[in-house]
């Protein structure tokens, strides 16, 4: 396995796999990876001959009160787990190697990042559209694998490269969760045992909104009233808790079409996210 902190690095590689006919899958992370990371990276291997994962904790997706600086980092870690499930290269930039000091284009996607975390972080899309496209450019991808934990990122890429004719095709991912309902994610390590436990709360709430809309409950208050049943007396704060259209991700009032549940809470000062494909 390869390790490249530059975009000619990366570039040479790759340009040389392209050559040679195979097919390159990508696996954009932001590092600290844990077993949601690494089932994109083994639905990738089966999805190409090639498989680059990239760790970049982009700076351009964090707010300005956000966790950019503490953010869990441990390369070597990330090194051999990405090892073990047989991806081909490593893409890990420092920043200044993805923006110039000078740098002055971005993606910005203007309807589906606009509700949901879009509302609460109002630049964090435009982050994530800008720097999916440059390692989408660097890696010369064919294929991208994108998790439904983060399920409005994964649609608002896929609406990005429709939109902007990016020749890359988009797989999205089943959420992975702990045994106890937790979803993984790298933010888990700053939960405190106590915080942790209450966390618990979110994938419970959508459990509970699962067994009603499996009974047969189609409107999206008594949906979220399930969620939030749970939500409330356990987070700090809850930024959402939303019904939305997966078409659209607007709000919709009653489950008559492919939906997304989808919560943000506090936990202590933990912001976590979970949600719930409601088909
Ligand atoms: P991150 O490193 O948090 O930016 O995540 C990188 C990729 O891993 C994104 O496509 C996430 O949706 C995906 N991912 C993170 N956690 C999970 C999870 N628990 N299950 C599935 N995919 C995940």
């Amino acid at each position: 396995m390869e390790l490249c902190t530059t975009v000619t690095a990366i570039r040479e590689l790759v340009t040389a796999w392209k050559k040679a006919g195979l097919r390159i899958a990508v696996v954009p992370t932001m590092g600290y990876l844990h077993e949601g990371h690494l089932s994109l990276m083994r639905i990738a291997r089966q999805n190409a001959d090639r498989v680059v994962t990239t760790i970049f904790v982009n700076p351009t997706q964090f707010g300005p009160t956000e966790d950019l600086e503490k953010y869990p980092r441990d390369l070597k870690r990330d090194q051999q787990l990405c090892e073990e499930v047989g991806v081909d290269a490593i893409f890990h930039p420092v920043p200044a190697e993805m923006y110039a000091p000078d740098f002055s284009t971005w993606v910005t996607e203007g309807s589906l990042s606009q509700t949901l975390c879009g509302a609460f972080r109002p630049i964090h899309f435009r982050g994530v559209c800008t720097v999916c496209l440059k390692l989408f450019n660097i890696t010369l991808a064919d294929v991208a694998v994108f998790g439904r934990k983060d399920a409005q990122q994964a649609l608002v890429i896929e609406r990005m490269v429709r939109d902007l004719n990016i020749p890359i095709q988009i797989i999205q991912a089943p959420l992975v969760r702990e045994a106890d309902g937790l979803a993984l994610s790298s933010r888990n390590k700053y939960l405190a045992a106590e915080e942790r436990t209450r966390a618990l709360a979110l994938s419970r709430g959508l459990r509970a909104a699962q067994a009603k809309f499996d009974a047969g409950e189609r409107n999206a208050q008594a949906l979220k009233d399930a969620v939030l049943a749970e939500l409330t007396p356990a987070a700090d704060s809850i930024d959402y808790v939303d019904v939305m259209a997966r078409a659209t991700l607007r709000p919709i009032e009653t489950v008559d079409q492919p939906a997304l549940l989808a919560i943000a809470a506090y936990i202590g000062k933990t912001r976590l996210i979970d949600n719930l494909f409601l088909d």
